[in-house]
């Protein structure tokens, strides 16, 4: 079969880096092109020396129309107004989008399922690891057995991060919600301060933190009478990710036009095809 043509997407950033770093590693893939942003002090830098590796020949580019011809698939970790904009364009080019942007709106979502039902085959998932996609089903079995127990998301993420809660947390509040066949919408707690009375039960609460360097650790607490499961996830190194981002562009090449998560890519899809 014919290399997998990606375009990377947010070349310049932490994510950009990673993914330029797992797909030179790669066999059956070769990057066309990298994007960052107009006015980016990227721009016209090569790829590779920017991920810390030896020149590639591929300079970061700010425009899709100059990146785009002869490009199967785009990696895109940038910002969720970008990852909106990228995904109109699939449907519109055919291109595959893996989508790893977190802090999407409700409107942002829609519109991207919009653009999948318009034809783009898209993987999106706030968490591209192995280890999270299989945490998601533990939590979900685990807020089903356990269902008085009390649930609370703990995460913490480097200082630099700019949406709360995570994408990632929010996929695992996803997978206890169906574990409770709630709405993850209507039993979320996502702030406390002050005088907040007892706390009500049913909820799923998150807390955030933020600091240092830290790549992403994620805890599912279930707190029952007299004991606690702890169920977690700690990521050391962005090369989880990228790798399953392309992992996913690789598998999304035979499948049809669509909505997809990690869960699919990985065979482990029960209900988790809401999971974002
Ligand atoms: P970052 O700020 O280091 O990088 C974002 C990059 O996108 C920057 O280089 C920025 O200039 C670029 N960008 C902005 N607008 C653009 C445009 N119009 N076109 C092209 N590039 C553009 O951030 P990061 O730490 O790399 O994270 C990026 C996103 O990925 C965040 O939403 C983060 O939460 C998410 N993330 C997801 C996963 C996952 O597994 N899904 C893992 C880690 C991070």
């Amino acid at each position: 079969m014919a290399e997998l043509r990606v375009i990377i997407a947010g070349a310049g950033g932490r994510m950009g880096a990673a993914n330029i770093r797992a797909l030179v590693n790669h066999p059956g893939v070769v990057l066309h092109a990298a994007l960052d942003r107009p006015g980016s002090s990227v721009l016209g830098r090569d790829a590779g020396t920017l991920a810390g590796l030896e020149a590639l020949g591929v300079p970061v580019v700010d425009s899709l129309d100059t990146a785009l011809p002869g490009a199967d698939a785009i990696i895109d970790f940038t910002a969720p107004a970008v990852s909106v904009t990228l995904a109109q364009r699939a449907a519109d080019t055919g291109l595959i989008h893996v989508i790893g942007t977190t802090g999407c709106t409700p409107e942002d979502d829609a519109a991207i399922a919009a653009a999948a039902k318009a034809g783009a085959r898209i993987v999106k998932s706030g968490n591209f690891s192995l280890g999270m996609a299989v945490l998601s089903n533990l939590v979900e079995q685990a807020a089903a057995a356990l269902a008085d127990y009390d649930i609370e998301i703990v995460e913490m993420h480097h200082s630099r991060k700019v949406d709360a809660p995570s994408g990632s947390a929010l996929i695992l509040g996803e997978a206890a919600a169906r574990g409770r066949a709630v709405s993850l919408e209507e039993k979320s707690v996502r702030v406390r301060d002050g005088h907040t009375g007892p706390r009500e039960a049913g909820t799923i609460g998150f807390a955030t933190l933020r600091g240092g360097t830290v790549v992403g650790d994620h805890s599912v607490i279930f707190a029952g009478p007299g004991e606690r499961l702890e169920l977690g996830h700690r990521a050391e190194d962005r090369s989880i990710f990228a790798n399953g981002a392309l992992r996913s562009a690789l598998w999304a090449r035979d499948q049809a036009p669509g909505l997809y998560t990690i869960a699919d890519v990985l065979g482990l899809t029960q209900s988790s095809r809401t999971s974002s």
